[in-house]
């Protein structure tokens, strides 16, 4: 394969010749095709990865385009699935990348199966709870991941190296309270991109590391001060006796915390989810939905306006997943999708 493309990046001398190598051999899972995911993701693969699997549960929506770097208004008037609008305008981006694009929600149940052949995992997502799984999964299989969060003009970025680094639990015991979610505080474009863009400039300083230790520094970044902060978790990874990197929880990953059914932050609306995934033919529902509202199917959704219930749209995915917009009362949801597919 040829680097001409990469020659910018190749002059970098702590990547060179022998680092682009390994960036184009190295095969990135991508939780969460949001708005970290999106610079992830484009960043990722303009810089010539091997592989880059994109997980995402959500379809692209209007509100989602103020910082949502991938995605168009085209992608929002289709109702198209994020991982599938991602893929597409990636593809154009660079054809030497493998792109792999995944609509689903991350779960105890398939993310092993996700990070299975991969050699490192990027969060892209919003919610803690999906954070926790993926320190679980990172754990169980030996690999590493880089952690972003982003609230308002703020974040931070940490590397987690099984057995290494610190981990998401050697930092927080439990699943913080929601106290304060994009929905409250809004969340800004350049602080996105910024957080987003340590996370590449990590997992790129770990494929391209050759025989240096990994990074072990949180960087915390308040963007509208302009400032940053390097905070060393070493210690804390010598002091925690971390219940899951030095003892082998692995609560998420067993199911056993964690809640499938959930508010969508700042979105207006519901994920309900089926306790066994099921293989829906869309096509055949739509037509049984036809006299009951208006209908939209796309080969990865089904877009639908029940007459009964103005003001509420059901997005219903495949595997029985749906997102439901215009609510945030997750009882009414759960009531609304037995209502239509029953239990
Ligand atoms: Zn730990």
């Amino acid at each position: 394969m040829s680097f001409d493309r990469y020659r910018k990046q190749t002059l970098f001398a702590p990547i060179g010749q022998a680092g682009q190598q390994a960036i184009a051999s190295t095969r990135v899972l991508l939780v969460g095709c949001g708005a970290l995911g999106s610079v992830i993701a484009e960043s990722l693969t303009r810089a010539g990865i091997g592989l880059l699997k994109i997980v995402d549960r959500d379809f692209v929506d209007l509100s989602n385009l103020q910082r949502q770097v991938l995605f168009d208004e085209a992608d929002v008037a289709a109702h198209r699935p994020k991982a599938i609008a991602a893929a597409e305008r990636l593809g154009r981006i660079n054809t030497q990348v493998q792109i792999q694009p995944h609509v689903a929600d991350v779960t105890p149940d398939n993310i092993l199966s996700l990070v299975h052949g991969c050699d490192l995992i990027l969060d892209g997502t919003d919610n803690f709870e999906t954070r926790f799984l993926i320190n679980d999964a990172a754990l169980e299989t030996n690999t590493p991941w880089v952690s972003g969060g982003v609230l308002g003009a703020s974040g931070q970025v940490f590397l987690v190296v099984p057995g290494q680094t610190a981990c998401l639990r050697c930092l927080l015991a439990e699943q913080p309270p929601q106290t304060e979610t994009c929905d409250t505080a809004g969340v800004l474009g350049p602080a996105v991109n910024i957080i987003a863009s340590l996370q590449v400039m990590k997992a790129l300083q770990w494929i391209c590391r050759g025989d240096a230790p990994p990074n072990t520094k949180m960087t915390v970044v308040d963007a509208w001060e302009g400032s940053f902060q390097q905070i060393d978790l070493k210690p804390l990874k010598d002091q925690a006796n971390c219940p899951a990197c030095e003892h082998g929880e692995r609560s998420w990953l067993r199911g056993e915390r964690g809640n499938r059914s959930l508010i969508l932050c700042g979105r207006n609306a519901v994920q309900i989810s089926p306790a066994e995934p099921s293989s829906l033919d869309l096509q055949a529902l739509a037509e049984t939905w036809e006299p009951l509202g208006e209908t939209r199917p796309n080969p990865f959704l089904l877009w639908f306006q029940p007459r009964d219930f103005p003001g509420l749209e059901i997005h219903l995915f495949r595997d029985g997943r749906a997102i439901i917009k215009g609510t945030e009362d997750l009882a009414h949801a759960k009531s609304i999708y037995a209502r239509y597919l029953g239990n």
